[in-house]
């Protein structure tokens, strides 16, 4: 991948914060230098990636600013810390890709936006979850073409129908409300119950359970070691006949392989995916002249009953200003103080 420089960096005082910004796109630039106007950080954009190729990048900088796919384990973050560098700052919510325990063993801070809009994510979810339904995205083809025919376009009563919500953090909340909108009832499973939630009425069950009830399942659980590929051939197997999966959480919670298994076999009837375990490679650029190498994601796209977006759950406006925000004041705060109140820290293990 090619490394460029795309913006020059913005002087100001002698003891500036110099923050290297990996994976830039116009979005980013554009929003961040709205917001540095005020913070008046020395900014360098990078378009590429990081990763273990792209760490002497980042050498002389205090901080790098980094988002969903970027890498960052140890080697890269022995990298980065021989480089000067003080401070991993995520744009986004999610820290998988962050070796934890290695950047608390090198004194390096790791800081995240907890919450930029759960909003924006929930609202697509029922927006993937619609549209598998309904097949908008077919219907509007179909009508530009002046092919008015209704067959293939058969969807169901969102009514009454069982909802698994699997992860009822932020997102998953705001996604039940919104579902149970359209009189659907919501079930859930999450590793940590929450207390209040169940207090209000929300009805958490086991795994196996979740996967019997449900005609729609929406993942909004973190990527951990213990919910990588919980959606295998076992799992898939326990769902009902035609389930709806819908993942926005992240990729690598489903087995593609699997799923694809379950889509050739009708045991899944609509697949919506906004993350995709491989998608390192191909979400946000535009390769629409380039052979696609990844052959289970092609197979993917070959069903006409999967629908899938590039990472774009996130993508409001509301949520790139807090997303540029959050991230220029945890910076500021980690860098003044050495803590800040959404940092990253290992889980203890019990
Ligand atoms: P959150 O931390 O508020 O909630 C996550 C929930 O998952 C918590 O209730 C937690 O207890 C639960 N959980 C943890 N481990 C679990 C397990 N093993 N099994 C079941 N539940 C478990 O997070 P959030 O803000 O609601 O975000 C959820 C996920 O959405 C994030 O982890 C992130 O990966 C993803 N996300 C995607 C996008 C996008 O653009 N597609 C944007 C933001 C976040």
């Amino acid at each position: 991948m090619t490394t460029t420089k795309t913006t020059s960096t913005v002087k100001q005082e002698k003891k500036a914060i110099k923050m290297a910004v990996f994976s830039t796109k116009n979005w980013v630039v554009d929003s961040f230098n709205v917001v540095n106007d005020r913070y008046k950080f020395e900014l360098s954009y990078f378009e590429s990636r990081m990763y273990k190729k792209t760490v002497p990048l980042a050498e002389g900088f205090d901080a790098v600013c980094v988002f969903v796919n970027d890498v960052l384990d140890a080697e890269v973050i022995e990298g980065l810390h021989k480089a000067g560098v003080k401070l991993i700052a995520l744009r986004c919510a999610g820290f998988n890709n962050v070796d934890i325990e290695k950047a608390k063993e090198l004194g390096m801070g790791v800081v995240r936006v907890p919450a930029y809009s759960p909003y924006a994510v929930a609202e697509h979810t029922l927006g993937l979850i619609l549209s598998l339904n309904r097949k908008y995205h077919k219907a509007h083809s179909r009508v530009r073409d002046g092919n008015f025919a209704l067959d293939g376009l058969l969807g169901f009563d969102l009514h009454g129908k069982t909802i698994g919500l699997i992860g009822t953090g932020k997102i998953g909340q705001i996604f039940s409300q919104l579902i149970s909108g359209f009189g659907c009832r919501v079930i859930a499973y999450d590793k940590f119950p929450n207390k209040e939630l169940k207090e209000k009425g929300m009805e958490y069950v086991d795994l196996q359970e979740l996967y019997k009830q449900s005609d729609i399942i929406s993942l909004h659980c973190p990527l951990t070691h213990e919910t990588f590929h919980m959606i295998n051939e076992y799992a898939i197997a326990a769902m009902k006949d035609g389930v709806m999966i819908v993942n926005t959480s992240r990729g690598p919670l489903v087995d593609t392989n699997a799923v694809i298994e379950g889509l050739k076999k009708g045991k899944v009837g609509y697949l919506g995916l906004d993350v995709y375990e491989e998608e390192e490679e191909l979400f946000f650029e535009d390769l629409s002249e380039t052979v696609i190498q990844d052959d289970q994601f092609v197979r993917l796209q070959t069903f006409p009953n999967v629908l899938i977006t590039a990472h774009q759950a996130f993508f409001t406006k509301e949520a790139v200003l807090n997303i540029s925000e959050t991230t220029f004041s945890n910076v500021k705060e980690y860098l003044g103080k050495g803590t800040s109140e959404n940092q990253v820290l290992p889980v203890v293990k019990k």
